[in-house]
């Protein structure tokens, strides 16, 4: 409890969320079949039509929550707080307004607390699923949140 920070691990096996926006959803299949030898080594879930699609698409296997605009994107951040998901391919459209975009930007902010790698275009998606990392365990430092919270609770 004293340390502000503590260690978690990201597995050899990742928990990785897909989310493409509508405009980059063929994008992200095409990249998803390019890399299907590897993705199918993992975990894979993602924001509902962005999930179906893959899966009809290119037949890897990715759990779906609710549509990004219907709340999928808030779901895969509330996992990202739960330890459940800890890599996240997300094709965003910088040229077109999101009805969502506040949901967009609190799944951006969670991912950074947490520490979590996260690809918003092709050329990071290739660098990460080339990395080393994605055949080893990964430990990085998080916020103590326990801790965190006592002392708040004490001082506030
Ligand atoms: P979708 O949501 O996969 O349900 O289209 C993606 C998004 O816009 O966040």
């Amino acid at each position: 409890m004293g340390e502000n920070f503590i260690t978690l691990t990201i597995g050899r096996q990742k928990n990785i969320a897909l989310i493409a926006h509508d405009n980059k959803k063929a994008d992200l299949i095409a990249w998803c079949e390019e890399n299907k030898e590897i993705l199918k080594n993992h975990f894979l879930c993602g924001t509902g039509t962005t999930a179906r699609m893959i899966t009809d698409k290119t037949g890897l296997p990715v759990r779906g929550y609710n549509s990004g605009p219907l709340g999928g994107d808030q779901q895969i951040g509330a996992k990202i707080v739960e330890g459940k998901v800890d890599f996240i391919i997300f094709f965003s459209d910088p040229l077109t307004a999101q009805p969502h975009d506040p949901d967009v930007k609190a799944l951006l902010r969670i991912a950074q607390v947490y520490d979590i790698p996260i690809a918003n275009n092709r050329a990071s998606a290739d660098f990460m699923i080339t990395s080393r990392y994605m055949t080893e365990e990964y430990e990085h430092e998080i916020i103590n949140f326990q801790k965190n919270i006592k002392e708040r609770s004490e001082t506030l």
